[in-house]
């Protein structure tokens, strides 16, 4: 098999959560763009969601729509039969959507809580589990993506409950990794740093100056991450190039997780060797 086939995706169905926007959307596209059909699930923005369906079936892909909140947990195991039927199978589960709030540990109410954790973390285990069923059974040997976070490895201030849902998705993937893996079925995630997208355009901040302040920490261009970042990711863990890959994460966050609080910029010796050239 050619290096360009291990990354063919052509006959390969991709149950995508959180489809209508941002990382989901682009995952989409990007799944198609590679040969698959894609069913997304998506919560309110109807007309974008219909924009992704019809990007995709403009490649000659099928495409899917479903309206469905994610909090509802009961409805979760339905919602992967619905799919299943309707597409005709599925290989590749990714649970892209999530959201989070901006606010002291304090502050946090149950609502909130309770939220962030159906969304980013219940919502991840029912689908997974339903798929996971269903793929056993069809003796498909397929794969599972969870959007997890930076913040699902380094905590950050005013972000508890999603530091914690996110967490908890870096825990269960690895576990499924291991329960799954005998059956042939990867488990992995993606752990992005900030990517321009809708997520946190409600956070209570000053926008212009916590952008700065954080793009001079990005080593990789000093810029936040967009959307087209998080796809090549994507298509290598869903296609045969991921084959033998399980239980890991693939962080993409310009290189900022490197980084321990610098010292360095504290020697006067070496101030600015690397811009001055001395
Ligand atoms: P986004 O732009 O806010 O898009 C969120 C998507 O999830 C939308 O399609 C939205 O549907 C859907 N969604 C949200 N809540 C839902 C619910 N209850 N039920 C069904 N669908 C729901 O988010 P994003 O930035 O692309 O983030 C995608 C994933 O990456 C999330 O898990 C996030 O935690 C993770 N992540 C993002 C960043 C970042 O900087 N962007 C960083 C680290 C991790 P509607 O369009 O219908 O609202």
């Amino acid at each position: 098999m050619s290096a360009h086939e291990r990354f063919d995706l052509s006959g390969r169905t991709a149950l995508i959560t959180g489809g209508s926007r941002g990382i989901g959307r682009g995952i989409a596209i990007g799944l198609a763009q590679h040969g698959a059909d894609v069913a997304i699930v998506y919560r309110s923005a109807e007309r974008e969601a219909n924009e992704v369906v019809e990007a995709i079936t403009s490649l000659g892909r099928r495409a899917w729509a479903e309206r469905y909140d994610l909090a509802e947990t009961d409805g979760l195991a339905d919602l992967a039969a619905r799919t299943w039927d309707a597409t005709g199978g599925g290989h590749v589960l990714i649970n892209n959507a999530g959201l989070g709030y901006l606010e002291h540990f304090n502050r946090i109410t149950p609502e909130t809580w309770n939220r962030t954790m159906a969304v980013n973390v219940d919502a991840v285990f029912r689908l997974s589990q339903a798929m996971a069923e269903r793929m056993i059974a069809g003796g498909i040997q397929g794969r599972i993506i969870n959007l997890s976070s930076v913040n699902g490895l380094v905590a950050e201030a005013g972000l508890a409950h999603y530091n914690a849902s996110k967490g908890a998705v870096e825990m269960l993937s690895q576990s499924l990794a291991i329960e799954l893996g005998p059956h042939g079925i990867t488990v992995n995630t993606i752990c992005p740093g900030i990517i321009e997208t809708e997520i946190g355009g409600e956070f209570d901040i000053d926008v212009e100056a916590f952008c700065q302040y954080f793009k001079a920490h990005v080593p990789l261009g000093q810029r936040f991450g967009e959307v087209e970042d998080c796809v090549g990711a994507a298509v290598l863990l869903a296609s045969r190039a991921g084959a033998y890959i399980t239980g890991q994460r693939i962080v993409i966050d310009g290189g900022v997780m490197c980084e321990q609080v610098p010292r360095i910029q504290f020697m006067p010796r070496y101030r600015n060797t690397l811009t001055a050239g001395d």
